[in-house]
């Protein structure tokens, strides 16, 4: 405590971080929150940037301006890069790679997940992920850079390879982005090229389990398939991805046998997550056990065992088998916020219970998947039930009414017109910061949120 107001210094602006800080707004704290992208994104809603449906900013909100009415909490860009638990204080890195200090009373980790290559980080040249608005604009211009490349050259071999996308991971996410390639290139680009026919493209899914969204029930899983094959999408099931290069991947079968190549110029990674850095080094300073992907295991009230005033929650949970949906990160955000209002009275805090809402995945127009208790949805009330969850949950007033009127000229024109991307250029650099280097400049500090 200082000044007599607890510091609450919440790391992660995502779905856990935002609703922990929204709900302290007007509490008696002072509330720091700390991201390295100063916006919160809708993650669920990546892909249709990356395949040019919608714009980053229409997913995405700025959290000075999500924040800027609840005078006690301050938004600052930078990220968490170190913690020292004794001293009640965590090193952060701003984008020049100069570091500053934050103290804190309470420490609130939501600093989610990145995408994992099971230990082949050199896939990522070649395979994107898909989890930041970075992500989604890299997506996005190899996507639409393919189609443009292909136009260009002749019928053979190598344009076939600039015309096929193969895709790691069934999931949710690789799902919804086979489903989007195919619709895109049947719909949207089918009659704007001369050379080429964006029809032809093919979509390859790869999964090591023997169907696509396993975590859904089985019935509506296997009803996704049907409605991708219906696509066209090729899928590969009961395969693990075992190489990416430039020209394409190669797949090994899981029960073993020959494994396989496939040409294809543009590859997307969906496979797997792990604990972003910051998360696997809190947990080594605090001797804290986490599970293979590094997430924190913690008490039943989500602190973790010895340190009441650290707090893990959303996607970086290690407990019950927690789901690393937002849901969890909303619930687990408010909790924290509600643990932290009964220290404030002297109550004891009460443990998690996390409630299960459901989960909905889009797979192509007027089809999405739906399940919540009993109710299983597909097809068109799938669909609907999928885009009012998506709306509810979106940031912001003007995202929502946007990005409702832009799906509904989507489905009226079959246009996407967020299609713009960007190549650099030899004189000026495409991203000038880019968290690349933990370089030795200190700044003093700038900022004390106290
Ligand atoms: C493509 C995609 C689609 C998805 N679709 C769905 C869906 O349909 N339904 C569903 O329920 N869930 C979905 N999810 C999962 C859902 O988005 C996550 O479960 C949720 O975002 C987790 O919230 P979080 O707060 O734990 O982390 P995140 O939302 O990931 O937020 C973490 C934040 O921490 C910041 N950060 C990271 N490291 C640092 C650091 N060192 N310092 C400072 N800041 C840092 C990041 O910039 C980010 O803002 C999807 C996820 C993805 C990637």
């Amino acid at each position: 405590m200082s000044n007599g107001r607890t510091k609450v210094l919440i790391i992660g602006g995502g779905f856990g971080g935002l609703f922990c800080a929204r709900s302290l707004g007007g509490d008696d704290v002072d509330v720091t929150l700390l991201d390295r992208a100063a916006c919160h994104v809708f993650q669920p809603l990546l892909y249709q940037c990356a395949t040019g449906t919608l714009s980053i900013g229409q997913i995405s909100r700025s959290l000075r301006e999500e924040l800027a009415r609840h005078r006690n909490v301050t938004t600052l860009l930078g990220e968490a890069v170190d913690l020292d638990a004794d001293a009640r204080r965590v090193t952060a890195r701003r984008p020049d790679a100069s570091t500053f200090e934050l103290d804190y009373d309470v420490l609130v980790v939501a600093a989610g997940m990145r995408q994992s290559y099971f230990g082949r980080d050199d896939f990522a040249k070649w395979a994107p992920g898909m989890k930041t608005l970075d992500d989604a604009l890299t997506i996005r211009r190899r996507l639409f850079a393919a189609f443009e490349i292909a136009e260009t050259l002749a019928p053979g071999p190598e344009r076939d390879g600039w015309l096929t996308f193969a895709i790691a991971g069934g999931g949710p996410t690789g799902v919804e982005l086979a489903g989007q390639i195919r619709e895109m290139a049947t719909r949207a680009l089918a009659n704007e090229f001369h050379s080429i026919e964006p029809e032809d493209a093919r979509v390859l899914l790869f999964d090591g389990g023997q169907c696509v969204l396993d975590s859904f029930a089985p019935g509506l899983a296997a009803k996704a398939a049907t409605i991708l094959e219906g696509l066209g999408v090729e899928m590969h099931m009961g395969v693990h991805v075992t190489d990416v290069r430039r020209e394409g991947i190669t797949v090994t079968p899981k029960a073993g046998g020959p494994s396989e190549d496939h040409a294809a110029r543009t590859v997307l990674w969906t496979a797997g997550v792990e604990a972003v850095p910051f998360a696997r080094r809190v947990a080594d300073k605090l001797g804290a056990t986490s599970d293979h992907a590094g997430r924190i295991a913690v008490e039943a009230d989500l602190t973790v065992p010895g340190h009441d005033e650290i707090f893990v929650i959303g996607d970086l949970v290690g407990r019950d088998h927690l789901p690393g949906v937002a849901e969890n990160a909303m619930q687990g955000g408010l909790h924290v916020a509600s643990c932290l209002r009964r220290d404030l009275k002297g109550k004891p805090r009460k443990p998690f219970r996390y409630r299960d809402l459901g989960s909905a995945a889009y797979i192509s127009r007027g089809h999405a998947l739906l399940q919540a208790g009993p109710v299983k949805l597909t097809g068109v009330l799938g669909w609907l039930g999928w885009g009012f969850i998506h709306i509810a949950f979106l940031t912001g007033v003007q995202n929502r009414v946007s990005t409702v009127a832009t799906w509904l000229s989507t489905i009226a024109r079959a246009r996407r017109t967020d299609r713009t991307f960007m190549l650099g250029s030899g004189t000026s650099p495409e991203q000038p910061y880019t968290w690349a280097a933990c370089g030795p400049v200190t700044h003093p500090r700038a900022v004390d949120p106290a």
